[in-house]
């Protein structure tokens, strides 16, 4: 958890933090359950001690066979016991609201995060790529992939409920030529990559930070600490959670897995197609450097970058947002999202998304390394999507399309899909 010096220092940053991160918490609340704490548990263990003296002394008197001096004593004992219990039980339910509180504080935001309340407010960084102009009637990737054999919506619908799908044929070659293109990205640029689980416990969610902000978005196996999750960035970060690095160079870690989202919250927005849906899966990427925040933010510069190389290399029209205060999670310091051109939605989505945490997550997940001075100190965590899919399916198939229905291959995904240059409409 955040250090609470550092909150009591600069409460009023917090609650700035808080509320333009729409996040209700009252720091004057913790920092007066934080005093009640600390004096609460120097009673009990005044008391503690007291209780031990006159047992030690009620010890005494009884092997002196000085029985009718315990007497008293002992009565006056039981008063103190009944007293240390009501301080103990004081103290538990005030611990247990100070973490409570804990838990939900904020990061601070980055001196440059731009301040706004939605992602209205996020401020474009840079753009790539030419938008197409169609000079024919161009098909949402709905109508592509009806043309090619791709999706099956009704039947996913059927088997899963709504917002769920079926890849077929070349909707399903394509899912998993951009995962493994990601992959191998990845792997050239030395990170090491991991198949990991996807149902973890809860403590997991607590100590990658996702849990309790995003309980409701995490679907969770009935009766047992199991839950699926929504990124790999939970089990990858927490995979070094009560360690301590070797961080004379970076961490670089990468994973694919599916992702579980509930997306409550969402209900009515982007019903149609495969932009909001309950389960995709993703290749990510997870950095732990050291606590220095020049280097850091070097790797979440580098880390964007290598997202954008992939949308170069998948021919697709993209920009760079810096993401405002108020579109951002608990946990992020500073955040970038590349967003694709998506023509059926005439604008760009977000497909990818980029963000420094400095030590929120290691400290939460006790992720330590010795610094030059031999001295122990917290991580700093960052993460970003390198491909999500089937969103990245969306852009890939319109922005490709030609007016005979059939569907260009970039040059970089042909290795992965059999060496197929174009894909043809079945009708
Ligand atoms: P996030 O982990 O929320 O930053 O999301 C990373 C990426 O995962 C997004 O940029 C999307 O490409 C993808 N993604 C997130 N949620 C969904 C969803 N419900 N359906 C499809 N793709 C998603």
């Amino acid at each position: 958890m955040l250090d609470m010096n550092m909150i009591r220092k600069q409460a009023d940053d917090y609650q700035e933090a808080a509320d333009w991160k729409g996040i209700s918490i009252s720091i004057g609340e913790l920092i007066e359950t934080d005093d009640r704490r600390r004096e609460l548990l120097q009673e009990t263990e005044a008391l503690r001690a007291e209780r031990n003296r006159r047992s030690k002394a009620i010890e005494r008197l009884m092997l002196e066979g000085r029985k009718e001096e315990a007497e008293p004593l002992k009565r006056e004992t039981a008063e103190l016991l009944q007293r240390l219990k009501e301080a103990e039980s004081k103290f538990r339910q005030t611990a247990y609201r100070y973490e409570e509180l804990m838990l939900r504080v904020p990061n601070l935001t980055s001196p440059d995060t731009p301040m706004g309340k939605s992602d209205a407010d996020n401020v474009e960084v840079r753009r790539e790529g030419d938008v197409p102009d169609f000079p024919f009637n161009a098909l949402s990737h709905v109508e592509l992939g009806e043309r090619h054999g791709m999706f099956d919506f009704a039947r996913g619908v059927k088997l899963g409920g709504t917002r769920q799908y079926v890849l077929k044929n070349s909707g399903l070659q394509l899912h998993r030529a951009v995962q493994q293109l990601a992959l191998d990205m990845l792997a050239d640029k030395g990170y090491e990559l991991m198949d990991v689980p996807a149902l973890v416990k809860e403590e997991t969610l607590v100590a990658s930070g996702y849990f309790p902000a995003n309980r409701d978005q995490t679907y969770g196996i009935q009766g047992e600490d199991k839950w699926l999750i929504g990124t790999s960035e939970v089990p990858l970060v927490s995979y070094f959670s009560g360690e301590v690095l070797d961080l004379a160079a970076p961490k670089l870690i990468g994973a694919v897995s599916p992702c579980y989202r509930s997306e409550v919250g969402s209900s009515g927005r982007d019903v149609h197609g495969l932009y909001r849906v309950h389960q995709f899966a993703k290749v990510e990427q997870v950095v732990i450097c050291q606590a220095k925040l020049e280097t850091a933010l070097a790797l979440l510069e580098q880390m964007t970058a290598n997202g954008e190389e992939l949308l170069r290399l998948l021919e697709l029209p993209y920009r760079v947002v810096a993401v405002c205060a108020g579109d951002m999670s608990q946990k992020n310091y500073k955040q970038y999202d590349i967003e694709t051109w998506m023509p059926s939605r005439d604008g760009y989505g977000e497909t990818h998304s980029a963000s420094l945490l400095l030590d929120f997550q290691a400290r939460r997940s006790n992720i330590r390394y010795l610094d030059e001075n031999g001295k122990s100190r917290f991580a700093y965590t960052l993460n970003n999507t390198m491909v999500a899919t089937p969103r990245i399916l969306i852009p890939l198939l319109e922005n490709h399309q030609r007016e005979d229905g059939s569907i260009h291959i970039p040059k970089a995904l042909r290795p992965y899909m059999r060496g197929l240059s174009e894909l043809r409409p079945q009708h």
